[in-house]
This record gives structure tokens, C-alpha cells and sequence, in this order.
């Protein structure tokens, strides 16, 4: 027998989504007349935007003739997409980009989880805390965490809480890290931050010779026109960001996958000799080397949400989830429960009352509004006494459950 990865063995079971299965799946066994109605996925539920089914549907025909057909795509996209994405996701933000430095991918988790390869294993990682979990399990697999430990964190990882406290806005790192990972608007707070806040983090970065990770996945839903909507629209952090956006909250690609990474030729790391090395080069080596790009047809689909038509539809979709957004945010806000989040993002984040904990009110609103929720405390130890709530529901369900919450729970 081969020996296995033991880096993988280190990985704390995630029981997150699996205990919240089985307390629904309990929940329904008693209560099989029940009703329940679901807040806790990140999934969207809108079809697709007719101008992105007509293009992939061109592009299926066009596959289908002798004279149009395409093999391979480039490793690192079409240009036709990253030409767009330069033009219509930077210029207007006044950030130059050229086409070379944006990499077409499958998904932001697949790039979140891989950009990892091209850094040393010695590297010290910052997350916030509560956190998307792939940032650490990607991390753990790649043998950079260190031991679990009995809080619910790793020993080499660096957690910067993020509470209502410090406005989810956490302290910059106590001492040295390479990497940090960012995600705003954040999943699962629904924070964002603002110009000041974001330079912090860059200023940082550029005195400390460390490098951010800026997840960008939900960039669509910011309609404050003062927040950045781009890590690069703070003067220098080029030189030390890497940004990775998504079409799956924007287009609704959940399941058609196509996403992309910003890698300016201007980052750069460092060899064991201290020798400056370009992070374009290296990302393109393995995106060249282990992936064999997105086909055509999901590009010309993604190229469609920058046309006229594509471009209004794709917003339509964002404002619909924005406006489920406001009626749970208010609504929840409206049982004297305090909230978070829910504007400018998808997510609404609801401490619990004194005295009960994230599980706790999780149950509550299972088992007294039958709506299904996520308990903040799947998302790391600083997600105790939170919850989250989606705004990706149908109109119906999300008004039926906010109105559930308001006249069914008693807190
Ligand atoms: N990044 C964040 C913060 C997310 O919440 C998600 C999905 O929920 C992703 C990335 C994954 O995006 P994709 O569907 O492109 O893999």
C-alpha cells in the first residue's frame, strides 16, 4: 500500500453542512407536515440570464460544424473574455490591467485552494476569523496549518477575529505572515470595507513583504458607490494582491463554472536565495501545466454578461437578491435581534441573543419558524453566537420565512 498524504489526514472533519443534515433530516422525520423553508445554502437559485443561454447555445452550433469547431481552449482563457473583463471589471475603476495578467479558471474555490501551490510550505498564513473554510483546509492539505488545535484552530495559522466588535474590520497581524487571506464582501459576515479600511491592509502587505489573497466573489452585490470594488483601486497593491472573482454569484455559474484570477505581472515572491521571482510566471507554469482551461462554450457564456442585454439581466439577478437581502435583514431586524451584513452582500449575519449559542438558534429557528439557517460557529471560533442567512431563496420563501421568524420565535 502507497503511503498516503498525511497533510490530508490532518484536516479536522468539517461536520458543518452534515450536522445540520441530520438535524434536519431529524426534524423532518418528527414533523413531516412541516414546511421548511431553506436559508442556509450559498447557492443561487435563478436560471440563467437569457442573453448567457443564447450565446452558449451559438456556441454549441459553432462546435458543431467542421469550420468553427475548436479543440482545446488556452490554458488561461480566451481572450475575447479577458479582454472584456479588463475593459468592463477595471478600466472604469481606473485600473490597467492587460488581458495576460487575468487567468480564466473553473471556479474560485478550484483557484482559492491551487494559488497555494506556488507559495512555500514554510509560509505563514493569516485568515479571518470566521472564515470561508477552504482558505484553511487547502492550506492544512498543503501542509502549511500545523496542528489542530483544542480551540478549533491550527498552530501555524494566524486567526484575526472578526466580530461586532471591531465592526468585522479585524486588527492587522501581531507578527509576520506571508499570505492573507481576504473575502470582502465577506462570506459568511456580509462585511465590507471601505477605501480606508482596504489601504490598511495594503499598506500593510507593502511594509511587511507579505502578499494578499483578496476574494472578490461577491464584488457584484457592492452598490455603495465609496467601496472598492476592486483590491487595485488602492494605489500599490498590484505589487501585493492577487485578486480571485467568480461569475457564480454574478452570472449565477454555480453550475456552469467559470471564474478568474488577477495575477499583475508586478507581484512578485522571493527564491530561498532571496532572488525576486514573478508570481505571473509561476501561476502561469502550473495553470499551463495541471489545467487545460474552461471550454469555449462557458466562455462565450461569461463573455455574454458583459453585453448590453447580458450585462442588464446579470444585474437584474443581483438587485433581485439584494432586495431578499433587505426584507431579511430588516425583517430580522425588526424582532430586536441584532444584524449584520445584508447590504452590498448577500449574506445577513445575526448575533444571537445573551445566552444562547450559534447552535442554539440555529435549532430555534428550525424547530419554532422551520426555516434552516447556518450556525456562525461552523466558520471558526469567532462565528460563536452568530448565524448566517442567504439571500439566494425564491421572493416567496424569503418573505414566508422572515415572516415565520417574526411571529413564531420566542427569544
Ligand atoms: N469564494 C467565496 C468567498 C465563496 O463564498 C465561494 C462560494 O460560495 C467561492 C469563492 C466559490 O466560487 P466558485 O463557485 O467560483 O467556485
Amino acid at each position: 500500500m502507497p503511503r498516503v498524504n498525511e497533510h490530508h489526514l490532518a484536516i479536522k472533519g468539517s461536520y458543518l453542512f452534515s450536522d445540520i443534515a441530520k438535524r434536519v433530516k431529524a426534524f423532518g422525520e418528527a414533523n413531516p407536515s412541516a414546511k421548511l423553508i431553506r436559508l442556509g445554502i450559498g447557492d443561487v437559485t435563478r436560471p440563467l440570464a437569457p442573453a448567457i443561454v443564447r450565446a452558449m447555445q451559438d456556441a454549441v452550433a459553432e462546435m458543431g460544424r467542421a469550420e468553427t469547431f475548436r479543440g482545446y481552449p488556452p490554458e488561461t482563457g480566451f481572450t475575447f473574455l479577458t479582454e472584456l473583463i479588463a475593459a468592463h471589471d477595471y478600466a472604469p475603476r481606473g485600473v490597467n490591467l492587460t488581458p495576460e495578467e487575468i487567468f480564466i479558471s473553473d471556479g474560485g474555490k478550484t483557484d482559492s485552494a491551487n494559488i497555494g501551490e506556488i507559495f512555500a510550505p514554510e509560509c505563514v498564513i493569516a485568515v479571518v476569523d470566521p472564515v470561508y473554510p477552504v482558505y484553511v483546509d487547502s492550506n492544512v492539505m498543503a501542509g502549511r496549518a500545523g496542528r489542530a488545535t483544542e480551540n478549533g484552530r491550527y498552530e501555524r495559522i494566524v486567526y484575526l477575529p472578526a466580530t461586532a466588535e471591531n465592526g468585522f474590520n479585524p486588527a492587522l497581524p501581531d507578527r509576520h505572515v506571508d499570505l492573507i487571506y481576504l473575502c470582502y464582501p465577506n462570506n459568511p459576515t456580509g462585511a465590507v470595507l471601505g477605501q480606508d479600511a482596504l489601504k490598511r491592509w495594503v499598506d500593510y502587505a507593502r511594509r511587511e513583504g507579505a502578499l494578499i489573497l483578496y476574494d472578490a466573489a461577491y464584488e457584484s452585490y457592492i452598490r455603495d458607490p465609496a467601496i472598492p470594488r476592486t483590491i487595485y483601486e488602492i494605489e500599490g497593491a498590484q505589487e501585493v494582491a492577487i485578486e480571485l472573482r467568480s461569475f457564480s454569484k454574478t452570472a449565477g455559474f454555480t453550475g456552469v463554472r467559470c471564474a478568474y484570477t488577477v495575477v499583475p505581472k508586478a507581484c512578485m515572491g522571493r527564491s530561498a536565495a532571496g532572488e525576486a521571482v514573478s508570481l505571473h510566471a509561476l501561476w502561469f507554469r502550473r495553470q499551463s501545466t495541471k489545467f487545460n482551461g474552461v471550454s469555449y462554450i462557458i466562455q462565450k457564456g461569461a463573455a455574454a454578461a458583459y453585453s448590453p442585454e447580458g450585462q442588464k439581466q446579470v444585474r437584474e439577478s443581483v438587485d433581485f437578491y439584494l432586495e431578499n437581502a433587505r426584507i431579511i435583514r430588516e425583517g430580522v431586524a425588526g424582532t430586536g435581534l441584532a444584524v449584520y451584513g445584508g447590504t452590498n452582500a448577500p449574506y445577513i449575519w445575526v448575533r444571537t441573543p445573551r445566552g444562547l449559542g450559534s447552535w442554539d438558534l440555529f435549532d430555534k429557528l428550525l424547530n419554532e419558524a422551520h426555516v434552516v439557517s447556518t450556525p456562525g460557529a461552523g466558520f471558526g471560533p469567532s462565528g460563536e453566537g452568530y448565524l448566517r442567512l442567504t439571500a439566494f431563496g425564491s421572493r416567496e420563501q424569503t418573505v414566508e420565512a422572515v415572516e415565520r421568524i417574526k411571529t413564531r420565535i420566542r427569544l
